[in-house]
């Protein structure tokens, strides 16, 4: 018993000593002080608004992964200062760039494929195959959440592939690809940036 006592008396005085010495929040974890708590409030408070800015950073990061819902939305005029007038014009006017054209079509590396507007990743080297049509193609995206697709215009009974996030237009799908899933995404190079894996 009188032990236990003057450990507590111990733990009490150095919880003191820490107050004095300004380490108020090292004291907070000590239970015993309901003051050293009190008095610590507004450090924590600050830290944690601190953090979450630093989660809203690394979250936007995260995103390039998998759409996360948040639709990135520009002005005619935000997109042409962007972009080169060739990637405007496939991307924000659904253009098709002429096959054989793009510098990715024969591209063998191993990577990545981003959305040449919003970098969010779309499709990995790991199914792209030629498809001898003069497009880069891939038999399916990195993640269905990432790419929209849609049917074309009236009168065109193709289905059209837009990015997901900034709804820039990538290319078409097809149901003439290679298995295991029988499509063909027939992307224009021109509207997908290639990053290398490390
Ligand atoms: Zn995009």
């Amino acid at each position: 018993m009188r032990f236990g006592i003057t450990t507590t008396f111990t733990v009490l005085t150095v919880t003191a000593l820490l107050i004095a010495i300004g380490c108020a929040g090292s004291a907070a974890s000590q239970n015993e002080n309901a003051a050293a708590a009190a008095q610590s409030t507004p450090v924590p408070a600050a830290t944690k608004n601190a953090s979450m800015t630093a989660g809203e950073t690394s979250t936007a990061a995260v995103s390039d992964e998998l759409f996360d819902g948040k639709k990135i939305v520009k002005t005619d005029a935000d997109w042409r200062k962007q972009l080169s007038p060739e990637q405007y014009y496939v991307l924000r006017e659904e253009g098709t760039e002429r096959p054989y054209t793009g510098e990715l079509n024969d591209n063998k590396e191993v990577g990545d494929y981003h959305c040449a507007a919003c970098k969010l990743k779309l499709f990995s080297s790991k199914t792209k195959y030629d498809s001898e049509t003069g497009w880069p193609s891939f038999y399916q995206p990195i993640n269905k959440k990432n790419v929209t697709e849609k049917p074309e215009k009236a009168g065109d009974d193709r289905i059209e592939v837009e990015c997901a996030r900034c709804g820039s237009h990538l290319g078409h799908v097809f149901d003439d690809g290679p298995e295991p899933t029988g499509l063909r995404y027939c992307m224009n190079s021109l509207a997908l940036k290639f990053e290398k894996a490390k």
